[in-house]
């Protein structure tokens, strides 16, 4: 890539001295300087003498000045990071999601141990569909709640005989049971199935034409059908393909005919059985411990994951008895379009203030990723410094965002050491050696030392967002993310982890635990031929795609040029309905994790039309918006009804702080 003329802080000529390799341009002026001189004493052998010892002395003189500025004071402002320690706050999954509302959907956890497999995946699912739930080993605690999901798996030694004629009874009374896995011959009457037969060669699944309330939202092709894994492995994730009994409806079925997804009506009530795990086709999705099961890389529609998470919302609002969701998107709209740019290329700072200018004549706005490049490498010159800094000031200044895009934005990220943990501006010397080698560099300086930089340079700015260099994601991300501060990142493509919802990171992309870092995949990109400009309409596609579910788009825009994709960008934004929000990045980002860390709860009153809705957040939050079954009348507590009158949209929750919200239902 080119390069421009870099100016120093030193000795106004190049702040590349510090880490250039080459001849430091104060030296070069000083002998032009000299040369000069030596010319005008030229005509006498004493004075050519002098002349001469004086260029020796002055050579040597400006060696010393260069060391010693080379070895100065750090050229760039910085604010310390602490190295923060890692709090495992969730052990407990009954502490944490316990029973508080009849509305809530019962889990009863089935599999407690010894080995056991966590609530994770089902607890990301419902949290993200914004499901009311709670978990239990309680089983007459669980069927006190009209929805019972039964997890991860049922067998011969999850239920007694009495226990098993609870759940018959239950379900016959008008009882709905969401379950994967079961196994066990007594349950097969009540599940509706005749066998079932494991394996790891079941690459396809598709859905029925069906009547069936719970596949309502998969009405596109690429939800009626999905990958499991990619042919290329031939085993993959395990599933239990299902002979059905008779009666029982076939919902879905794997590509050797088996069924994926029964149901069976029983008295009053129905049940539903996965012979898939959660674990495998939301949660493995989505920390991409997938066996390639995504159809694109990027810039298509991919709900691999997201069939899973509808299904349940879908099952939800069919079975709930006046059931009420939190929804995904706030203000009541159906959707939103989270903007961004990467700047990772010394021309790509000026275009950043034609974006923000496009952004703000269309109600809009970005967050921008900085590669807060200060070293020279192999891959390109520091670039990090004015007036480029002044630039991200002036975006900031003008309500843009901003995150970091690390330093030396290698394609070996991925391959890069944690580190210490003490990395910091004044001792941290990356350098790539080329396309994806690099010597001194690891996760924690790249995320660290970024950090330092943006949040010294740029006044107000906190850096809580991160983007890899080419999507490339190391293993230790997450912890390095949390240990240094961080909250969002946004390193993945919605294609690969197969999902369009942001989602907790769980800790070293595992199974186990969530870390505080929540994920926000790219799904629209610039550069895959033939280029974001040609591509306007098939990125509407996506987006249109992702608002039918109440998903979001995350579109990422190199701003190396701002007149074909600043153009391009404009006609994405001229034509995107109203219902869609457009908004930067870290501003959705802190709506999703105040929603997802949100406490509240619905409870009746001796009123048979009213209901209270008690809501509490730990952080501010705008525009968290409930979406109810039955249209409202009039409500309380300066919330605001949509005019289909079944989505409120809450008054701003100050932190810590709890909203009470009289709703009288319509009828
Ligand atoms: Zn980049």
């Amino acid at each position: 890539m080119p390069s421009r003329p870099t100016l120093c802080q030193t000795c106004a000529l190049g702040p590349s001295l510090r880490f250039s390799r080459f001849l430091p341009p104060c030296l070069i002026l000083t002998s032009k300087v000299l040369t000069k001189i030596i010319k005008y004493f030229k005509d006498s052998e004493l004075k050519q003498s002098l002349a001469f010892a004086l260029l020796v002395f002055a050579l040597c003189g400006s060696a010393v000045i260069w060391k010693l500025s080379s070895e100065a004071a750090p050229v760039a402002r910085t604010k310390e990071v602490p190295l923060l320690e890692i709090v495992h706050r969730h052990d407990d999954p009954f502490q944490q999601f316990p029973e508080s509302f009849p509305l809530q959907v019962a889990v009863f956890w089935t599999n407690p141990g010894p080995d056991p497999e966590n609530p994770l995946p089902l607890v990301h699912s419902l949290k993200e569909m914004g499901i009311p739930f709670f978990i239990t080993r309680d089983l007459p605690e669980a069927l006190r709640h009209r929805l019972v999901i039964l997890y991860p798996s049922v067998d011969s030694r999850t239920f007694t005989q009495p226990q098993t004629d609870q759940l018959a009874t239950f379900v016959q009374q008008g009882g709905f049971i969401f379950a994967q896995n079961v196994f066990w011959g007594g349950l097969q009457n009540l599940f509706g199935f005749h066998s079932f037969a494991p394996s790891r060669n079941r690459h396809r699944l598709v859905f029925s034409v069906t009547k069936d309330p719970v596949t309502k939202y998969l009405n596109r092709p690429e939800e009626r059908e999905t990958q499991l894994g990619s042919e290329r492995f031939p085993e993959i994730i395990w599933s239990n393909g299902y002979v059905p009994a008779p009666g029982a409806e076939v919902l879905a079925h794997f590509d050797d005919g088996s069924a994926a997804l029964l149901t069976n009506a029983v008295g009053k009530g129905r049940v539903y059985l996965l012979g898939l795990s959660l674990l495998d086709v939301v949660l493995r999705n989505q920390n991409n411990h997938d066996y390639e099961a995504q159809r694109h890389y990027v810039n298509a529609f991919e709900p691999g994951a997201d069939v899973w998470l509808l299904v349940l919302r879908a099952w939800y609002e069919a079975y709930g008895n006046d059931w009420v969701r939190l929804a995904t998107i706030p203000g009541g709209q159906r959707s939103a379009l989270l903007l961004s740019h990467d700047v990772d290329w010394e021309n790509s700072f000026a275009p950043g203030l034609d974006f923000a200018r496009i952004e703000k004549a269309n109600q809009a706005s970005s967050t921008f990723f900085i590669q807060t490049k200060y070293v020279d490498d192999a891959n390109s010159k520091a670039f990090f410094f004015a007036p480029n800094v002044e630039i991200l000031r002036q975006l900031k200044a003008g309500g843009s965002t901003v995150g970091s895009h690390s330093i030396i934005h290698s394609r070996g990220f991925n391959k890069f050491e944690l580190g210490s943990g003490h990395e910091t501006y004044a001792s941290y010397q990356p350098r790539g050696l080329g396309f994806d080698t690099a010597s001194g560099a690891t996760v924690f300086g790249e995320v660290r030392v970024s950090k330092e930089l943006l949040d010294g340079e740029i006044p107000g700015q906190d850096t809580t967002f991160f983007r890899a260099g080419h999507l490339r994601v190391p293993v230790s991300l997450p912890e390095a993310l949390e240990r240094s501060g961080y909250q969002f990142d946004s390193s993945f493509t919605a294609d690969d982890v197969l999902s369009n919802f942001p989602f907790a990171i769980p800790r070293g992309f595992g199974f186990e635990e969530d870390s505080e870092i929540y994920e926000f995949p790219v799904t629209i990109e610039d550069e895959e031929s033939p280029g974001f400009a040609k591509r306007v309409p098939q990125a509407l596609g996506v987006i249109f795609a992702n608002a039918e579910n109440g998903a979001v788009s995350v579109v990422l825009i190199h701003s190396n040029e701002s007149i074909l994709k600043g153009a391009a960008e404009q006609e994405l934004l001229r034509q995107l309905p109203p219902d869609i929000v457009k908004t930067d990045m870290l501003t959705f980002a802190k709506f999703w994790r105040a929603r997802d860390r949100l406490q509240w709860s619905l409870t009746e009153t001796s009123v048979p039309t009213e209901v209270v809705l008690q809501v509490k957040s730990a952080e501010s939050v705008a525009g968290l918006t409930f979406e109810f079954q039955r249209p409202i009348a009039t409500v309380t507590g300066g919330a605001t009804m949509s005019p289909d009158k079944r989505h409120l949209v809450l008054p701003e929750v100050a932190p810590g702080y709890s909203v009470s919200i009289h709703i009288n239902y319509l009828r």
